[in-house]
């Protein structure tokens, strides 16, 4: 892993978010991948549990963070006054170094990108260990005015406290509820239920891996109009 940093073999792929009631793109999520020589690309999930144990990650991640938002910057130029974001995902080790707020407050600086096109995704798991820590640190990020998404809500060690603790922007219906919703009322249910918690909370809510026309249609018809999946792209 750390040779591909060395030699420029990392690769960052973006997928669209929509919103179908104006049938839009607002904005991107960015997503790695290691375009090996021999073995062609390699999906993150294979390489940044590796980079993770072995703390490249935080180098890594700050390669995508700067990509990003050089690469988002050119497209909210083209965007003009339309909304969008470009969403980059933080795993645990990069939110725990000591930097990070320096080094997103430094990309956002030499990109010129304006801090509220910036969205970071954080996981549950990564504001556990350190609960007053991780706010602190979100409320700093805050204080820039990049904007802060809940990913995969609802799996992993879900607790609602997060949700009242945490100062979160967006919330994603992850794709485990998608999935099944136009299958099981029981998944269907708790899509509707998240998608109603976001909104009485005053979050903004998206749904992910939306694969099928039903699967949007089911989500629209439960009050969310944002989602991304192979469905688009
Ligand atoms: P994630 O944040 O939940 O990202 C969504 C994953 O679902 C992506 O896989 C995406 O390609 C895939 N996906 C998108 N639409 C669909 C769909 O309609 N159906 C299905 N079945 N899958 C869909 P990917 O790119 O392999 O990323 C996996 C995970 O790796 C991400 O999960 C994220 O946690 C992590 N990751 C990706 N890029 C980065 C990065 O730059 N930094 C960090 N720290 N983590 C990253
Ligand atoms: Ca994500
Ligand atoms: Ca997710």
């Amino acid at each position: 892993l750390r040779r591909p940093l060395e030699r420029d073999e990392f690769e960052v792929f973006y997928q669209p978010k929509i919103d179908i009631n104006s049938r839009s793109i607002i904005g991107m999520e960015a997503l790695v991948r290691w375009r090996h020589p021999e073995l062609g690309l390699i999906s993150p999930l294979e390489f940044i549990p590796l980079a993770e144990e072995t703390g490249l990650i935080v180098p890594l991640g700050q390669w995508v963070i700067r990509e990003a938002c050089m690469q988002a910057k050119e497209w909210h130029k083209v965007m003009k006054d339309r909304p969008f974001h470009l969403a980059v995902n933080l795993s645990v080790r990069q939110f725990a170094s000591s930097n990070l707020l320096e080094f997103v407050h430094n990309a956002l600086k030499e990109s010129g990108l304006a801090p509220d096109v910036l969205q970071l995704e954080i996981t549950e798991s990564l504001v556990m260990n350190d609960m007053q820590g991780s706010i602190r640190l979100l409320t700093g990020l805050k204080d820039l005015g990049v904007r802060i998404a809940l990913d995969d809500f609802g799996t992993g060690h879900s607790s609602l406290m997060y949700l009242k603790r945490l100062p979160v922007d967006v919330l994603k219906v992850d794709r485990a509820f998608v999935e099944e919703i136009t299958k099981s009322d029981r998944d269907a249910a708790i899509a509707r239920t998240i998608i109603t918690l976001a909104e009485n909370m005053h979050l903004d809510v998206i749904a992910e891996g939306v694969e099928t026309v039903a699967q949007m249609k089911q989500l629209r018809k439960g009050g969310c109009s944002k989602m991304q999946g192979y469905l688009f792209s």
